[in-house]
Order: C-alpha cells, then sequence, then structure tokens
C-alpha cells in the first residue's frame, strides 16, 4: 500500500515490466476505485478486474470533494487496514490509499471536471456538485494510475454512466466495465453505509429491494405497472423516508414515457434513518 502519487506510479510501471518478463506482450492494467470500508461488493469487482487484465490497482480514498457540507465525510467508515489485508488475500498488493493533502495539495482544486445535466438529477438533485467532485477525483485516478481498464459497480448507476459519459466526451484512453450489484441473502444491495444501520433499520432498509423486486415482477405488464408495484411496497413502511422512484432509460438517463419497451433501469433512494441508501435493478419492459 502506498499513499504517494510517484510511488503508485512507480509500482505500476513494475508491475507492468514484471508481467512483460512473464511473456505478456501488452499487460493490461486493470483499476478499481473505491473509497474503502470494503465489503463483499467491492471484491467482486476486484475479482472482475482479475479477470480482465494483468495488473490489478485498487484506490481507497474517501474524496472530501463528492461530500456535501451536511454529510457524512467525518463519519463515514474508515478500515484501511483490513481493507489491505483484504486486498493481500486475493493478491492485490498495488493498492493506492492517498491522503487528501496528497490529491488536493493546494487544499482545492481549481479545475474540476463538470457531469453537466445528467449529473442534476437523482442523486444529483439531492446532493449537489457530488458528481462533479465524483468525476474530478475519478479523471485524477485516471490520470495517475493510466489504467487501461476501469471497473465500477452498477449499485452507483448514475456514476457508472457518467463516468463513461465522461470517458466519451474527453477521449480517455480507458474502457469502462459495470458490474452487477452484490446482494446480502436478503436482498439488501451491499454498501459501506449498512454499518450505520441499527438491527431495525436494516430490517426497513429491505424495503428497497423489496420494492425492486415488486417492480421486476411487474415488468410483463408495462413501466407505469412496474414503477407503481415498487410505490406500494415503498408506501406500506413508514419508518424510510423516500426520495426518489424513477424508472430510467440506461442510454441516456433520462425519464422513459409510459409506452416505453427494451431496457429500463428502476431506481431508488430513501434515508432509513439518518443513512441514506440508493439501489436499482434492470427491467426488461416488453
Ligand atoms: P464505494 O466505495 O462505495 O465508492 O464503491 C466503490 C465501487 O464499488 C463503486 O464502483 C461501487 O459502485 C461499487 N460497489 C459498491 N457496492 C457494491 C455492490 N453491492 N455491488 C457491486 N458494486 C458495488
Amino acid at each position: 500500500m502506498t499513499d504517494s502519487i510517484t510511488t503508485i506510479r512507480a509500482r505500476i510501471q513494475d508491475a507492468r515490466r514484471e508481467a512483460e518478463a512473464r511473456g505478456i506482450s501488452s499487460p493490461k492494467v486493470v483499476l478499481v476505485p473505491t473509497m474503502g470500508a470494503l465489503h463483499d461488493g467491492h471484491l467482486t469487482l476486484v475479482d472482475h478486474a482479475r479477470t480482465l487484465g494483468d495488473v490489478v490497482v485498487v484506490s481507497i480514498f474517501v474524496n472530501p470533494l463528492q461530500f456535501g457540507p451536511n454529510e457524512d465525510l467525518s463519519t463515514y467508515p474508515r478500515t484501511l487496514d483490513v481493507d489491505v489485508a483484504k486486498l493481500a488475500e486475493r493478491d492485490v498488493h498495488l493498492v493506492f490509499a492517498p491522503t487528501a493533502a496528497e490529491m488536493y495539495p493546494d487544499g482545492n482544486v481549481g479545475t474540476r471536471v463538470v457531469a453537466g445535466e445528467a449529473g442534476t438529477t437523482f442523486e444529483g438533485r439531492t446532493r449537489p456538485g457530488h458528481f462533479d467532485g465524483m468525476l474530478t477525483v475519478v479523471s485524477k485516478l485516471f490520470h495517475i494510475v493510466s489504467p487501461d481498464i476501469a471497473v465500477f459497480g452498477e449499485k452507483d448507476r448514475q456514476q457508472l454512466f457518467l463516468v463513461k459519459r465522461m470517458v466519451r466526451d474527453l477521449n480517455i484512453p480507458v474502457e469502462v466495465h459495470g458490474v452487477p450489484i452484490v446482494r446480502a441473502e436478503d436482498g439488501l444491495a451491499l454498501s459501506s453505509r449498512n454499518a450505520f444501520l441499527s438491527d431495525e433499520e436494516r430490517q426497513s432498509a429491505l424495503t428497497l429491494s423489496r420494492a425492486l423486486e415488486a417492480a421486476v415482477a411487474a415488468e410483463a405488464r408495462g413501466i407505469d405497472a412496474a414503477v407503481a408495484a415498487a410505490q406500494s411496497v415503498l408506501d406500506g413502511e413508514s419508518a424510510i423516508e423516500l426520495d426518489y422512484l424513477a424508472a430510467v432509460n440506461p442510454d441516456t438517463f433520462g425519464p422513459v414515457d409510459s409506452g416505453y419497451t427494451g431496457a429500463v433501469v428502476v431506481l431508488v433512494a430513501a434515508k432509513v434513518g439518518s443513512t441514506r441508501l440508493i439501489d436499482n435493478r434492470t427491467l426488461a419492459v416488453s
């Protein structure tokens, strides 16, 4: 593990050379960006990364730039030693865990990536500036690591959409791969923020995945019926504070209208106690 940009670049160079020495002519570097507090969702991304390339780099950085003033930056779970051990068990030794000072030596960035219109809806509406901060740090990580491939989870579906769009818009030479959501046995999407939930809140949190399950069960009856089915599950749980439930076209992240057929992503976000959770499922609406 290193917190230094210079060191991680040098180690990646060494790893590329070692792979070449093993007979791999153009070794592929795969980056998995995370904020740490690693769970099986993150580790699935790491496993997927290994199937895609030769040198796997995991970054761990709780990026202050993507947290709003009233958000959980100071309390966000930080478990660096455990994270590094989990990655070592999976034979990942190229771990980049910079300090905020290493990433933002001037205290703040002058130049930022702006997510544009699609960064102001859903998560972006509730968390103004979040996606600009996220894209800025992802762009910095791309420049630091120079990966051939980067792996992101579908759990953060709008993030994945915006990263793919940034890469296209700014001609960044990296392939972006999405990995399906990893869930607990009871259906709850794994999240570092689940650590904040009491037992009772965790039960209430299951409403999100159950609502999406209801949407999937109703997909044959059209998008309106699917969203209504999800809404009625959410309406039945007073302990959650719904932020949004929406159906979007995965190619544009724009809303779909009643008659729409094809792939639709149903998004949900809600607060359970003071913890904000998000989830989504992809429907095939016919
Ligand atoms: P985070 O540490 O929350 O920023 O997440 C780092 C990466 O892991 C992001 O690309 C997330 O979408 C992904 N991720 C987080 N939770 C899950 C999950 N349950 N299943 C799949 N990917 C996930």
